[in-house]
């Protein structure tokens, strides 16, 4: 009885791969939208994460790491997100009261209006600990905040999760796994789908 089970569970991951593959491909948000212009402001709010140690908690690494989009510009600052109100920031310092759980950081993407995106800000989850490109101390148990903003920021810029793993835009990351700083084509698919 036991092996029947194994067997059929077998031939279902199978067929899902088979039937899934034809569709793999980048997702963008619903309704589709987009910022007005290129490029997005997505500054950095000035307090960075505590468990980050290279010298700035993140806050110069991400500044930089989101970069890599292309079409966002960004830079440190001491004004706080204000939630509905542009520019998208990103805070490292703190969960919002939005990303609690497992999760690991999140962004709001509720405000649009039509296919206008008009503000979009990000929040960390503050119960785990993260690392940086700029960190020099190794990575153990770790989270890469570089590759996890590079991912939130796909967000803010209007796309949604990935089914193709190893993909920036995949729903779901593990720890020291620095991949996600690099968009791989599918990411670039979608923003240039968008922009
Ligand atoms: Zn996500």
């Amino acid at each position: 009885m036991k092996k029947t089970t194994i067997l059929a569970l077998a031939i279902a991951a199978i067929l899902v791969i088979a039937s899934a593959e034809p569709t793999m491909a980048y997702v963008l948000l619903s309704p589709r939208r987009t910022w007005a212009s290129t490029p997005v402001n997505v500054p950095v709010y000035n307090v960075g994460n505590s468990t980050i140690n290279d010298g700035s908690g993140g806050v110069v690494a991400v500044s930089g790491a989101i970069k890599a989009w292309g079409v966002v510009t960004s830079s440190a600052t001491s004004q706080a997100a204000v939630r509905g109100q542009a520019p998208a920031t990103i805070t490292l310092n703190s969960n919002g009261h939005i990303c609690t759980g497992s999760c690991l950081a999140a962004t709001l993407t509720g405000y649009y209006s039509g296919s206008r995106i008009n503000d979009a800000d990000v929040y960390t989850n503050t119960k785990y600990k993260y690392t940086s490109s700029k960190e020099t101390d190794g990575c153990s148990g770790e989270y890469d905040i570089d590759g996890i903003m590079v991912h939130e920021v796909g967000h803010v810029i209007g796309i949604g999760h990935s089914n193709v793993a190893g993909s920036t835009m995949y729903p779901t990351v593990s720890s020291c796994n620095f991949n996600n700083r690099t968009l791989e084509a599918d990411d670039l698919a979608a923003k240039n789908d968008l922009y």
